[in-house]
C-alpha cells in the first residue's frame, strides 16, 4: 500500500511524482545530516496538475504532499516515501498536517483575502523541517489579484516551499504562473480501472462497481458515491426519468424546479452539518466561552466565516446541479449512440427502455441540440446566471423538436 493507490489509472503521473518525492527526501536527509546536497534533483518547487473533472488532480496533489511529508522509518532502509501510514502521510492525506495548507474556492472566485495568510506562510520555513506545502485546488478560480499574489510567491519561493496548483487545463492558469510550474496532465481513467478500484478499495460487488463506473464515465468520486450511497442512486434515477417527462411547458417548468430544489436541499443538508459546528468552534477559539459574549473586535472574524459559509452553500448547490447535468449529458449521448448505431458502450444501461424510446422517437439532430442545451445550461451556471432561469431554459429546449 502507498499514497499512490488512490490515483486510479494514472501510472505515468504516479511514476513522475514518486521519483520527485524520492529526490526530495534525499535533499531533506542530506540537509539534516549536513552532507552535501545531491547535484541533480527531479524535485521542483511548483507543480501544476491538470485533467478532466473526476480524474483526480486534487488527489494527485494531495498524495504528492503526503509523500513529501512521509516520515516512515522504512525510508532509511531504501523504502520509497509515501507509505500512507506514518503520521506525515496520514495527516497530509486528511488535510490536517501543519505544513500543508489547502486553498479551495468556496465561491466563484478565490479572493485575495482568502490567499493572504497562505501566501505569508509560503515565505516561512516548515515547522517539521521537511516541506512547506501550499495546495491550491481550483487554481482556475484565482482572480486577477489573488493570481498576482500567487505569482509573486511562486517567483521567489522560500527554499523548502512547494506550490501545488490544480486546474482543469493548462489554459486556465495565467501563462506567467504556469511557465514556472512543472506540468502534469491526468487523463480520464478507464471504466475498468475505476470499477477495479471500487471493488478493491471500497468492497463494492463487481457488477455494481462496473455499473457505477460506466454511468459516471471515469469520474472517480462520483463513481464511488453512486456505488456506495443509495440517495445518490435515487437522485440519478430521478434525473434519468426526466427526459421522457418533458412533453409540455408545465412539465418542463416543474422538472426545472425539482432539479433546482434537489440541489438546494443538498446544500442545505451540508450547511446544517457544518455551519453551526464551525461557528461554535470559532467562538470557542475566540474565547467567548466565558459569559457567551464575543470579545471586542472579533465581529469581523465571525462575519468572514458567515461569508465563507454562504459562498460554500452556493457552490455546493452548483456542484450538485452539475452532477445532474452530467447525468443528462451521458443520457443523451447514449441516445445519440443508439440513433447512429455506434458501437460505444452505453453508459446508462439501467435506463435502456427510456433510451430506446427516445432514440426511436427523435432524430440525431434533435439529440445533438439537446446535448448542446445541457452544455449551455452548464455555461450559464458558470457565469452565475440564476439557477432556476438557466435550468428552465434547458428543460424547455430539451422538449422542443
Ligand atoms: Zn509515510
Amino acid at each position: 500500500m502507498s499514497v499512490w493507490d488512490d490515483l486510479v489509472g494514472q501510472e505515468k503521473v504516479s511514476a513522475v511524482l514518486d521519483a520527485a518525492a524520492r529526490d526530495a527526501d534525499a535533499l531533506v536527509t542530506a540537509a539534516a545530516a549536513d552532507e552535501p546536497l545531491p547535484e541533480t534533483s527531479r524535485m521542483t518547487h511548483a507543480w501544476l496538475f491538470t485533467g478532466p473533472p473526476g480524474a483526480g488532480r486534487n488527489q494527485a496533489a494531495r498524495s504528492f504532499a503526503a509523500a513529501l511529508q512521509c516520515v516512515s522509518p522504512d525510508r532509511a532502509l531504501g523504502g520509497a516515501p509515501g507509505c500512507g501510514f506514518c503520521d506525515g502521510c496520514h495527516t497530509a492525506l486528511l488535510g490536517t498536517h501543519a505544513d500543508v495548507s489547502t486553498v479551495a474556492a468556496v465561491g466563484a472566485e478565490i479572493l485575495v483575502r482568502d490567499m493572504r495568510d497562505t501566501v505569508r506562510k509560503s515565505f516561512t520555513a516548515p515547522a517539521n523541517g521537511r516541506w512547506q506545502i501550499i495546495l491550491v485546488e481550483d487554481a482556475e478560480r484565482l482572480n486577477e489579484k489573488s493570481a498576482n499574489a500567487v505569482l509573486k510567491a511562486v517567483e521567489e519561493p522560500a527554499p523548502r516551499t512547494v506550490w501545488l496548483l490544480c486546474a482543469p487545463s493548462i489554459e486556465d492558469v495565467l501563462p506567467t504562473i504556469r511557465s514556472r510550474c512543472r506540468h502534469l496532465n491526468l487523463r480520464t481513467p478507464s471504466v475498468d480501472a475505476v470499477a477495479d478500484m471500487l471493488v478493491r478499495r471500497d468492497g463494492v460487488e463487481p457488477q455494481a462497481a462496473a455499473a457505477a463506473a460506466r454511468a459516471t464515465q471515469g469520474h472517480v468520486d462520483r463513481a464511488r458515491r453512486l456505488a456506495t450511497d443509495p440517495a445518490a442512486r435515487e437522485r440519478r434515477a430521478a434525473v434519468l426519468r426526466l427526459p421522457l417527462r418533458l412533453d409540455e411547458v408545465g412539465a418542463c417548468l416543474k422538472a426545472a424546479q425539482e432539479l433546482v430544489d434537489a440541489a438546494a436541499e443538498d446544500a442545505k443538508q451540508l450547511a446544517e452539518e457544518m455551519d453551526g459546528k464551525e461557528a461554535e468552534e470559532l467562538k470557542a477559539a475566540l474565547g467567548a466561552a466565558q459569559g457567551g459574549r464575543l470579545p471586542r473586535g472579533t465581529a469581523g472574524v465571525m462575519k468572514d466565516l458567515e461569508d465563507m459559509q454562504k459562498r460554500r452553500r452556493t457552490r455546493t448547490q452548483r456542484d450538485s446541479l452539475d452532477v445532474a447535468l452530467g447525468d443528462l449529458t451521458t443520457f443523451y449521448r447514449d441516445v445519440l449512440a443508439l440513433q447512429l448505431g455506434s458501437r460505444v458502450a452505453i453508459a446508462n444501461a439501467d435506463a435502456q427502455e427510456a433510451l430506446d424510446r427516445l432514440a426511436r422517437g427523435s432524430s440525431p439532430e434533435s439529440t445533438l441540440r439537446r446535448i448542446e442545451a445541457v452544455a449551455a445550461c452548464r455555461e450559464a451556471l458558470d457565469r452565475n446566471v440564476a439557477p432556476l432561469l438557466a435550468v428552465e431554459a434547458m428543460t424547455m429546449a430539451l422538449r422542443a423538436g
